[in-house]
């Protein structure tokens, strides 16, 4: 089913997960989707490695994820680095494994990696990916969006005209990159509400599991930490076992007040570690019956 005729019906729940970087890890990532089919998620989705290391196993993840479980899985791919030629090829394989979604994104690669970011005959921004599937193909289209902006944009109005770029393109939802501030969430659906965009767009969450690792991917994503949080991490800086304890109450109050405002859904980066979102979902069916 695609995700925006699930969207019309229900509010959702999903999980998103990384391909292993070796065949010999499927089995494991698969096993961390078991192990959170109990919080029966609308769909999961699997992302893709534009640096090419694990796109194969992106697939492969994302073809046995559909196959084995009853759950609607959504493939990320990535433009960068591809030629057309290359991403119809995927593009088919994965309809043929009966995959219904797509996030279409640009991608990113590797800080250490030299090759360029587009190729000749391939694309250059997600909107031209997201153009070429909709006018192609019958894909469920999603778009990455940036409640603080996306951090090469050249500001904040540029880039969420862009993200209007990729819904006029045919994304039918748009999920979002992590932030720890609901405000700036609320504050970028209100400016995408009032430039016309109209389509469901979906808050991704990232539980903190350590210090380290949110300082890392806040500097790498732009995502700002507001100075409530920042005071846990300095608190918990040598203390991963506190830090995500902490991470899962700091999750448990963002999505309790992301759902109590009628979102959409939530997007779990749950970075194939199931522990924090059982967590926070348990909280949640406790304290409110959530789901
Ligand atoms: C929900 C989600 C899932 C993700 N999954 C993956 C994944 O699986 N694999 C992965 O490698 N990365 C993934 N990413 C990261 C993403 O690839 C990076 O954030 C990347 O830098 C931008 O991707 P995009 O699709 O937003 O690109 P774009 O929409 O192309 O935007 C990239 C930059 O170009 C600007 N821009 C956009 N369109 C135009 C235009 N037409 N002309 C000029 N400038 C333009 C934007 O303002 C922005 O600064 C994901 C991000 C999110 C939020």
């Amino acid at each position: 089913m695609k995700i925006q005729d699930i969207l019309a019906e229900t509010r959702t729940i999903s999980f998103e997960f990384f391909p292993p970087r070796e065949s010999t890890g499927i089995h494991t990532v698969l096993e961390k989707i078991e192990s959170l089919q109990v919080y029966s998620p609308n769909f999961i989705s699997v992302t893709y490695g534009a640096g090419g290391s694990t796109r194969k196993f992106s697939e492969e993840l994302t073809t046995k994820a559909k196959a084995h479980y009853d759950v609607e899985v959504m493939a990320h791919l990535t433009c960068v680095g591809h030629t057309v030629k290359e991403l119809d090829e995927i593009l088919e394989r994965l309809e043929s494994s009966a995959i219904e979604n797509i996030i279409a994104l640009r991608g990113d690669l590797p800080t250490n990696q030299t090759k360029k970011l587009t190729v000749e005959n391939g694309f250059v921004h997600a909107s031209d990916l997201i153009n070429h599937i909709n006018k192609g193909y019958s894909f469920g289209l999603g778009a990455a969006c940036y409640p603080e902006g996306h951090p090469e944009a050249v500001s904040f109005d540029h880039d969420i005209n862009y993200t209007k770029l990729k819904v006029e393109n045919g994304a039918d939802f748009l999920i979002t990159q992590l932030f720890y501030d609901n405000d700036d969430f609320f504050r970028f659906v209100d400016k995408a509400r009032a430039i016309g965009i109209q389509v469901p767009i979906i808050p991704g969450v990232l539980p903190v599991l350590s210090s380290n690792q949110i300082r890392k991917f806040t500097r790498l994503c732009g995502a700002r930490i507001p100075s409530d949080l920042e005071m846990q991490l300095v608190k918990y800086e040598n203390d991963d076992e506190g830090a995500r304890a902490m991470g899962v109450e700091y999750a448990t109050c963002q999505v309790q007040g992301l759902w109590d405002s009628g979102v959409s859904g939530i997007h779990f980066y749950v970075l194939n570690r199931s522990y924090s979102v059982s967590k926070i979902l348990d909280n949640l069916r406790l304290e409110r019956s959530l789901l």
